[in-house]
């Protein structure tokens, strides 16, 4: 099968939404009248963000998650994106499913593939997504990093730590029951971009940012755009992790459950600040995208995040290396 066969095989179909598709020089997008065009760029490279002979289905799946979840932290409506593909070899039997996987996500957010580029090379995978958001008097609603207050409340959609558990025992680290596992690793492999609860957040959240690298670490990038710090309260890891409870406190220390959940990674939810005065509404937020949130904590004027225990009791740990990860209280 040659470039182009490929190429209408598996990514070329008709549009709805955009001007023009997959099979011109350019694809046309039409973007609603009154808003701004959102733009970002995700790249999944084998053995960097994934291992080689990972199911293909669900890398479709995760490639368009995660950029799917760069427009949800800014509130965007997905529109479009392109795909460009370095691939070992043709082999009918990786790309069948990865398109399933990657088309059911579009599907499921009425965002249309309409372009691309396809080349022989080592597996890589890159996505750039297209949404839009409001914007009057040429002020955008697009959510940023960059307005958390001192006082706001800090929230989190989901569940953390999950992802990074699973990783960590296809590494290895420790084994964990069945039930565990499978909870932990559709996490991994099946991210939910909260794109619904993004738009929902558009006028309430100051500030917000998706949780690729470990909710301490991203939350950082919003303290240092909003020139503030935060205290952040985690009762308990098993209340913040999809697959917590006694099966897991059963084969994994707490300390690294905890870790887990404040610098795992790959979790793909999104934190974000709001006025206490908007409780109600960001409730209301959560319920009309059937996502859960939950409050963790507050911006403060001081730099910094201050992690304290379920007692007030401040927990001190290196959260952001995990070459610390055995390390105890
Ligand atoms: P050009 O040489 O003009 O860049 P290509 O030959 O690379 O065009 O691609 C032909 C058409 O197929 C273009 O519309 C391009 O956007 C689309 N395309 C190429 N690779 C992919 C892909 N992996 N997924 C979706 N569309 C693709
Ligand atoms: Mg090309």
């Amino acid at each position: 099968m040659g470039e182009f066969d490929l190429i209408a095989r598996y990514f070329r179909h008709p549009v709805r939404r955009a001007a023009l598709g997959v099979g011109d020089d350019c694809a046309l997008l039409r973007i609603s009248p009154g808003h701004q065009l959102a733009v970002s760029s995700d790249m999944l490279v084998q053995g960097r963000h994934f291992l080689a002979g990972a199911d293909p289905q669900d890398l479709g799946h995760k490639a368009l998650a995660v950029n799917l979840s760069d427009l949800a932290a800014c509130g965007a409506q997905p529109l479009a994106f392109t795909l460009a593909l370095a691939l070992p070899a043709v082999d009918p039997r990786w790309l069948e499913p990865f398109s399933q996987g990657l088309l059911a996500l579009a599907r499921m957010h009425d965002c249309e593939l309409v372009g691309g580029d396809t080349t022989a090379g080592p597996l890589n995978i890159c996505i750039t997504v297209f949404g839009e958001v409001p914007a009057s008097d040429g002020r955008g609603q697009a959510l940023l990093r960059s307005g958390a207050r001192p006082g706001d409340d800090l929230y989190v959609s989901g569940t953390l730590g999950d992802a990074r558990l699973a990783l960590e025992s296809l590494r290895g680290q420790w084994s964990l029951p069945d039930t565990v596992l499978d909870t932990a690793t559709r996490r991994l492999h099946q991210p939910t971009p909260r794109v619904a609860l993004g738009m929902a957040l558009r006028g309430l959240a100051s500030a917000a940012i998706d949780i690729s690298d470990g909710l301490l670490g991203d939350l950082g990038h919003v303290l240092e755009a909003s020139g503030v710090g935060a205290r952040v309260q985690v009762d308990s890891p098993a209340r913040m992790l999809a697959c917590g409870g006694a099966a897991l406190d059963a084969c994994v220390p707490q300390w690294h459950q905890l870790a887990c959940v404040l610098a795992g990674g790959d979790d793909y939810e999104l934190a974000f600040t709001a006025a206490p005065g908007l409780r109600d509404a960001v409730a209301a937020a959560a319920r009309a995208s059937a996502t859960p949130v939950t409050r963790f904590g507050c911006i403060e004027s001081e730099p910094g995040i201050r992690v304290l225990g379920a007692r007030g009791e401040p927990l001190h740990g290196d959260w952001r290396s995990f070459d610390h990860f055995n390390a105890t209280p």
